[in-house]
Order: C-alpha cells, then structure tokens, then sequence
C-alpha cells in the first residue's frame, strides 16, 4: 500500500543497516497482479542478497521488526494489503522445515513474482532442495500471474 516504489527504497535502506550484514546485490523492481481471494492494487516486488553474519531465526526477526516498527505492518486479512512484507528465501544452502522458518521460503518456486526478481541477481543459483536452478524453475512455471518491471529503460 502507499507509495510503493517508495517503499521497497526505505525497506532496502532499512535492511542495509542491520548490524553484521551488507547488501551485495538487488534485482529490478516488478510490479505484479495480486494473487488469492482479496480484490487490491497490484503489488511491488523485489529480491536483494544480504551478506550476513546474523543467524537465519536472528535475521528472520530483524526483518519482522522492520515491517512492524518502520512500516507499521499489523497482522488482520491474510494475504491482504500490507505496506510491507519482508521474506526470507534462501540462506546458503540451508535446508529447514520449522513453520516459524522455513528454508527455502515454501513457496519460492512457484510464484513468478519471487522467481523473476531473484533471477535478475542470481539465475544460476541451484534450490537447495529442488536441485533446480532459479532460471529452470522460472521456466517450468505454468502461466500464471503477469510480472512486469516497473521501468522498462
Ligand atoms: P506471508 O509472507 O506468507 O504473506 P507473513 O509475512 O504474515 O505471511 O508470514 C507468516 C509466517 O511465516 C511468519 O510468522 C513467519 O514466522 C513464517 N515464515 C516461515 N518461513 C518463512 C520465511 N522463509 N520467510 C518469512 N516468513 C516465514
Ligand atoms: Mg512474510
């Protein structure tokens, strides 16, 4: 919600200052059709690398006190609008089913709005689990919902 663009720029600036981590790469900014049951605007997307000393769980809770503290995110309609939604989707080639944190994020090989991004930064990386590389699952992907850049130039 908001100015979404805006955002995604105040997330990764926020992200970058964590302690024990840099930001090394960030893909292009995508604007994607909503997927699920709530009618809303369309969603931002982007996928960044962290280099990180910071342990997943202790990352996963630095990202969930941004959402909360800077953008004021509260939990009420699941998958409704939100002005932020900071994911963890992979961690080196850590495996873990923990619902509190699962690696690599359970949904990352089907949605074309996490495909997309992180393959601008890293189309070569193998899933750990799935042994396929992000560029194969993006092409495996059924048609689904559009994925578009927000700038083309
Ligand atoms: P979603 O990201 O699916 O829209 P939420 O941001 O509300 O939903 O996250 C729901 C729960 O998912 C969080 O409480 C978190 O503990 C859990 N979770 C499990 N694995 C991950 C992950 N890899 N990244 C982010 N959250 C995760
Ligand atoms: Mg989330």
């Amino acid at each position: 919600m908001g100015d979404r663009e805006l955002n995604l720029l105040l997330a990764v600036a926020e992200v970058g200052k964590l302690p024990q981590s840099k930001v090394t790469a960030l893909s292009r900014f995508y604007e994607t059709e909503p997927v699920g049951p709530v009618t809303q605007d369309n969603f931002f997307n982007a996928v960044l690398r962290l280099t990180t000393s910071l342990a997943a769980s202790d990352l996963l809770a630095a990202l969930q006190s941004i959402e909360t503290s800077r953008f004021k995110r509260t939990r009420d309609i699941a998958w409704g609008p939100r002005r932020m939604d900071l994911d963890l989707l992979l961690y080196g080639d850590i495996i873990c089913t923990d619902a509190a944190l699962t690696l690599p994020h359970p949904r990352l090989h089907e949605r074309r709005f996490v495909l997309q991004p992180l393959a601008d930064i890293a189309p070569n990386l193998r899933h750990p689990a799935l042994q396929r590389t992000i560029t194969e699952l993006l092409t495996a992907l059924p048609a689904t919902e559009r994925v578009t850049p927000v700038k083309e130039s």
